[in-house]
């Protein structure tokens, strides 16, 4: 690898000394000092500041740029958005750009083929905790060696989904015919290999579409390769080292992520591709991609049981350690209630929150749910920590004219706050029933008060 691809990065005096020092907590710092501290440690963009002259803007830009490039695939709303990565660890900030899980399909497929898998890959979604788990994109295989049904494929793919898209061949001729066919989707192009690079490269550049590097002898190599296609004018690069094994998936993996985040190696600071496969290795390779670096994992196929967990997996992942998914406090009407159905309440953990729920819908029983507002934490925590107590309940029932909905006089409190009962009976003058220690004895509970 070139060194002269490594950025010097400035330090936070040198920073400084660039910076307007209005100190006017614009760009969400105190001052510029703490400002030019978190840009040297990649922890805030230069942009954020309102008031950086051109010219520190010039002298800052190469060291400001993030140390991994972000690539945009795809047009609308289903477009994705890989790589601007700036960190090694998830906590020691977030991690910002999921994942992307593509489902490919073979253009030697036949047309009833073609049709199930583009509709598999739209079925497989999934709702948890109020987010939507879906299969991102799908790929087009050149298997056919043959451009023109390459290009018929891709074209008529395009047509049945608004998903991002993946052409896959080896081949220049044929690339460059189907990118030409869908290049107002922006497709990526898988890829740019030692042997077709230049041609690749033009395909790229002419049709504005993001390109796939790929080389499976080192990350030397790879890095060369890349150098030779940024030279050709493309910027919007995606890696793909070849993993042989999946050690080897998580050495290289880790590697570019460490060399590019804390060396600013731009050399290799690009997305990593993840071609999965099919079958028990690929869950394995998409779920060690998930965890270390991918930020797109291909799969020939996948099925709904195995794509759950992964989800999963990549939900937790991708969410903001420092902040608790929460859902908004309100007042929930479950199941068409009325004035003469129970009254509950629990918090606005959104886990906590869609598993309560859940097991209202489930007894079909019409329940009115106060949801309380400790700060996204599960109803256990917010006790311990103070944020859940009998004022704050009788707070938030008497905002949300919850007495006035459910007129029975009565609340559902859960089993894990029993020791709040006679307080809260006290300031709200409801009779409190204890309800269970689990949401999903709330049937059984909610049955017996029918
Ligand atoms: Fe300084 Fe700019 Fe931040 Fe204001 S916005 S405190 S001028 S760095």
């Amino acid at each position: 690898m070139s060194c002269s691809e490594v950025i010097e990065v400035p330090t936070a005096m040198e920073i400084f000394k660039l910076l307007p020092k209005k100190n006017c907590g614009e760009c969400k710092f105190p001052t510029c000092l703490a400002f030019a501290m978190q840009l040297a440690n990649q922890k805030a963009k230069l942009e954020d500041c309102p008031y950086v002259s051109d010219q520190a803007k010039a002298t800052l830009a190469a060291s400001a740029a993030p140390p991994i490039r972000l690539v945009k695939i795809g047009t609308g709303s289903n477009a994705i958005e890989v790589g601007d990565e700036t960190e090694l660890y998830r906590h020691e900030k977030k991690f910002f750009h999921p994942t992307a899980y593509a489902l490919i399909i073979s253009d030697s497929s036949s047309d009833d083929e073609i049709k199930a898998k583009v509709e598999k890959a739209h079925s497989l979604r999934f709702e948890r905790v109020g987010q939507l788990l879906k299969m991102d994109m799908i790929g087009i295989k050149n298997d056919s060696g043959n451009a023109e049904r390459f290009a018929a494929v891709a074209e008529k793919v395009s047509k049945m989904t608004d998903l991002p898209m993946i052409l896959v061949s080896d081949k220049p001729d044929a690339m460059k015919l189907a990118a030409s066919k869908i290049a107002a989707k922006v497709p990526l192009l898988h890829g740019a290999n030692l042997s077709n690079a230049e041609a690749m490269a033009a395909v790229a550049k002419e049709t504005k579409c993001p390109l796939v590097v790929y080389e499976d002898t080192s990350l030397n190599q790879l890095a060369d390769l890349v150098a030779k296609v940024k030279t050709a004018g493309v910027e919007d690069i995606v890696l793909d080292f070849g993993a042989k094994t999946l050690k080897d998936l998580i050495e290289k993996s880790t590697i570019i992520r460490k060399i590019s985040v804390k060396k600013i190696f731009r050399g290799l600071g690009y997305p990593i591709f993840v071609y999965a496969g099919e079958g028990e290795r690929a869950i394995l390779r998409g779920l060690i991609s998930t965890m270390k670096y991918g930020s797109i994992v291909a799969f020939d196929d996948i099925d709904p049981a195995t794509a759950l967990p992964l989800y999963v997996l990549r939900q937790n992942i991708y969410t903001d350690p420092q902040v608790p998914i929460q859902v908004k406090p309100d007042l929930y009407a479950i199941n068409n209630p009325n004035e003469k159905s129970p009254l509950l309440f629990t918090t606005n953990f959104s886990l906590t929150y869609f598993t309560v729920v859940g097991d209202i819908e489930k007894s079909k029983i019409p329940v009115w749910l106060q949801v309380i507002d400790t700060e996204g934490l599960s109803v256990m925590t917010a006790f311990a920590a103070g944020k859940l107590t009998p004022e704050m309940v009788a707070k938030a029932l008497e905002a949300s004219g919850a007495k006035n909905k459910s007129k029975r006089g009565e609340i559902i409190i859960p089993g894990m706050v029993a020791r709040m009962s006679s307080k809260l009976q006290e300031l709200t003058g409801l009779k409190v029933i204890v309800g269970p220690k689990e949401s999903s004895g709330l049937p059984k509970l909610l049955k017996s008060l029918e």
